[in-house]
């Protein structure tokens, strides 16, 4: 008899011929998530298994998985060897003392000489028998006590399902860059792209002296939360002050938001250029801010020449992502207070409805490439 922890995979089962790719992809990501925490994680047809941890690492190893994309639902159990006495041990471990409960069996092996009900049943009865103060309850049960009687002469024994984080895993669906700020929004973003299977760069940019260090700091914080979800990440960082000052200089004031985010757009098509990021997520939510109207989007869109946009958020209400991004653990952090880059020179009324020919007008009074480059030439990477 052996605690384990059941791992069952989600979407990955509807991947055909794929399959062997994906299960290999997410075993190699929960070995990540579990690095330097005692385990064995075997393969299991159509499942994995989690053995050999110590007993006193099970919420830990609980709280880390529950940061894997891909998985459907995880139980706590027992392994135990098929056979009745066995399977009763094992069911007596993880049984009540008292209340009412049911035994349910899947049965994989059809060698097995009892069918489900059988086992059921039988267990059931020696449970009963050995535990006055318990009572059986088929339709609400205040325990369930499940039975899975695997092919290879193993049988696993648990009470619940746990829910997993979903999605796909990480590395499936290739790669994005993450504009992330250090609001509410951007980790929100990520999160949800991360959970379908991509895995994630960030690039923040920050005006220093205009910004301090703090929001530095705070950016690193929100992509280390990102990080526990994606196996890792890098965060690119880039200066966008002179950019900032020669808007200042030289275009209408009102402009500096609209235009700093065609910026953006361009800096961020280079540097996943060089990472080789395939599409670029932003936080953006429709009609959110003054830049967030259509009118903006479609401004900060059409500085993109190659790659798409992927704005995640775009149906959502606030509300909506502040309750995400309180579960994802990201909220403590975003609501510290900062500057970010886009308040400073923030005008009085920045254009709401930006039209591109004007956006364009404005532009024209920029060297677009070259503050391009110079950006670039402030890039700082550091993995986490
Ligand atoms: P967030 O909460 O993510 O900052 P927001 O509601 O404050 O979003 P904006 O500040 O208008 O909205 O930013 C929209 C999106 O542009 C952000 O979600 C983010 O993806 C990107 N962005 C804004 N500022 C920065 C920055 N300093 N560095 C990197 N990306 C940024
Ligand atoms: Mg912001």
């Amino acid at each position: 008899m052996e605690k384990v922890i059941i791992i069952r995979y989600s979407e990955i089962h509807l991947k055909g011929k794929n399959r062997g790719y994906f299960e290999r992809v997410f075993g190699i990501n929960i070995e990540k998530s579990l690095r330097g925490v005692r385990h064995e994680l075997r393969r299991q047809s159509g499942r994995y298994l989690l053995e050999n941890f110590e007993e006193k690492d099970t919420e830990l190893i609980l709280a880390k998985l529950d940061k894997v994309f891909g998985i459907h639902s995880l139980s706590v159990g027992i392994k135990a060897p098929t056979a009745m006495d066995e399977i009763f041990r094992a069911a007596s471990a993880v049984a009540c003392r008292e209340g009412t409960f049911k035994v349910d069996t899947h049965r994989a092996d059809k060698t097995f000489p009892l069918n489900s009900m059988e086992i059921s049943a039988e267990i059931g009865g020696r449970l009963l028998a050995a535990n006055p103060a318990l009572k059986v309850d088929v339709h609400e049960p205040q325990s369930v006590i499940n039975i899975d009687v695997r092919e290879n002469g193993t049988t696993l024994v648990f009470n619940e399902f746990v829910k997993g984080a979903g999605g796909m895993p990480v590395g499936t669906s290739g790669k994005g860059l993450l504009l992330l700020s250090g609001g509410i929004d951007s980790p929100v973003a990520g999160h949800m792209i991360a959970k379908r299977g991509m895995s994630l760069d960030c690039l923040h940019f920050h005006s220093y002296p205009y910004t301090n260090l703090q929001a530095r700091d705070k950016v690193i914080e929100l992509a280390k939360v990102l990080s526990e979800y994606t196996c890792g990440t890098s965060l690119h960082i880039v200066s966008v002050t002179h950019i900032q000052e020669e808007i200042h200089k030289k275009c209408n004031g009102e402009y500096m938001v609209t235009l700093l985010r065609r910026f953006m757009m361009r800096i961020a098509e280079k540097v996943a250029e060089k990472t080789r990021a395939q599409c670029i997520i932003t936080g953006e939510s429709l009609g959110q801010v003054a830049s967030q109207t259509i009118e903006g989007i479609t401004s900060s869109n059409s500085a993109i020449k190659n790659l798409p946009v992927l704005r995640p958020l775009c149906g959502f209400d606030k509300d909506e992502i502040i309750e995400r991004s309180k579960n994802i653990g990201a909220f403590g952090i975003s609501i510290q207070p900062y500057e970010d880059c886009c308040t400073v020179f923030l005008p009085k009324h920045p254009v709401i409805k930006p039209s591109l020919q004007t956006v364009e007008e404005e532009e024209s009074k920029l060297d677009v490439p070259a503050l391009v480059d110079e950006a670039l030439k402030t890039l700082e990477t550091m993995k986490l």
